[in-house]
């Protein structure tokens, strides 16, 4: 238990599909944590992620989990998250703060997003909870903000942006072009070991 001296705990959620986890992931987490001298980020593998249902194929949880321990293994301050697999049903975000809240008493949260999921935070179920529950940290591209409405408390952290997404990495496997430097290798081996993405994604 954390003394009347120790400062409270910090803690980062990056959730996301993972489908498969990138450098760009990666380098998010790297960084956030740095600028914000986060302990540990976590970075949270969603069981059903709800708004993606009935547009493809997801990859198993427990496949796409594997894939972030293996991300993960050798990085300090990283961490993989299986709170929103081990819960089962849809992954709400306000769910899993809920959820770490009571793990880690005290800690003080932050959900990190990518600009594109803070575009569309208002879709969020029970977003104001995620607002009030955690500092909302954006990953921002330099020279192209994204602008939050006045009332949300946010932070913004300049990022390098790197332009690769797990849907082209799909579309990579998928014709067969090369995933070298785009996926780590311990990512790589365990997409091999397990015959991950054999089939392509098809058509887009
Ligand atoms: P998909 O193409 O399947 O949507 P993705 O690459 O966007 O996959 P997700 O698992 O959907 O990855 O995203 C998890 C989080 O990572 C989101 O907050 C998203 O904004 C962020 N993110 C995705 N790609 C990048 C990137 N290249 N750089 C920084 N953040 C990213
Ligand atoms: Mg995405």
């Amino acid at each position: 238990m954390p003394g009347p001296d120790t400062p409270p705990l910090r803690l980062g959620l990056f959730g996301g599909t993972f489908d498969p986890p990138h450098v760009g992931h990666m380098v998010t987490a790297v960084n956030v944590r740095h600028a914000l001298g986060l302990d540990r980020v976590i970075l949270m593998v969603a069981n059903v992620p709800w708004q993606k249902e009935g547009s493809r194929q997801i990859t198993p949880a427990e496949d796409r989990f594997a894939m972030v321990t293996a991300a993960v293994a050798d990085v300090p301050g990283l961490v993989p998250g299986r709170n929103e697999i081990d819960r089962g049903g849809h992954s709400y975000t306000a769910d899993t703060l809920a959820a770490l809240a009571n793990e880690f008493p005290g800690a003080e949260l932050f959900t990190i997003v990518g600009d594109d999921a803070a575009a569309g935070l208002h879709t969020w179920t029970r977003s104001d909870e995620v607002v009030s529950q955690s500092h909302l940290v954006v990953v921002d591209r330099p020279g192209n903000h994204v602008e939050l409405p006045d009332d949300i408390d946010w932070i913004r952290v300049e990022v390098p942006r790197l332009e690769v997404s797990s849907t082209d990495l799909r579309r990579r496997f998928g014709d067969g072009r090369p995933l070298d430097y785009l996926v780590t290798e311990p990512v790589l081996d365990v997409i091999e070991a397990r015959g991950l993405y054999l089939a392509g994604e098809g058509p887009a």
